[in-house]
């Protein structure tokens, strides 16, 4: 029997869940201009995981496009793009954490991306300092002519996803990312939406 689970990230929150090769990720940034950071590490063997710094080398690109994979820290390729509706992430920059907000904006106690992506990891042995460096899905962080980086509001609208198929099993984590003091998610933190599926649905 064909499988297709939903997870609701509520606005500001984490979620953690697992995947199996073959099958199909879709992230939903529901209302739009939502920044949802996303991590993955292998199922059984958490030091293998998701990293953007190898699949910049192996894309010889600062950014992922349909039909690239997406790779680990041990070169193996973990998920394929399908298809994307927005067609701006951000693959370079750290997920935001209490720091970012205590010592950047002078805000302690601030709900955090990284936070948020450790408590459910936390349950498979992976320790807060080792929560592998995110995809940052829907976030706008151009990069100019002369090698500065920039972040700024998402161009999602309402309901654009990204579509992977799922090469290897793994435990993603989703953070819609609580960032509401400078520009990044339109200063308005909303919901993602996950599905999962054994199927492929319909391709945007
Ligand atoms: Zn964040």
């Amino acid at each position: 029997m064909s499988c297709d689970h939903h997870v609701h990230v509520p606005a500001g929150h984490g979620q953690t869940f697992e995947v199996r090769a073959g099958q199909y990720l879709t992230v939903i940034d529901s209302n739009g201009q939502q920044a949802a950071d996303f991590v993955a590490v292998v199922l059984g063997d958490t030091a293998q995981h998701l990293s953007p710094v190898h699949t910049r080398r192996h894309l010889n690109s600062l950014f992922f496009q349909v039909g690239d994979h997406l790779y680990s820290n041990t070169d193996e390729p973990l998920l394929t793009v399908l298809s994307d509706s927005c067609g701006v992430h951000d693959a370079n920059v750290p997920a935001c954490d209490s720091t970012r907000f205590s010592i950047d904006f002078g805000v302690d106690d601030h709900r955090n991306c990284l936070d948020n992506l450790h408590e459910g990891l936390s349950a498979y042995g992976v320790l807060a300092v080792n929560v592998p460096e995110p995809f940052n899905l829907f976030q706008n962080g151009p990069v100019t002519a002369d090698g500065r980086m920039q972040v700024t509001d998402p161009t999602s609208k309402p309901g654009d996803r990204v579509v992977f198929k799922v090469l290897k099993d793994l435990v993603c984590a989703v953070s819609s990312c609580p960032q509401d003091i400078i520009p990044g998610n339109g200063l308005l933190v909303t919901p993602i939406d996950i599905r999962i599926s054994d199927d492929a649905p319909e391709l945007v």
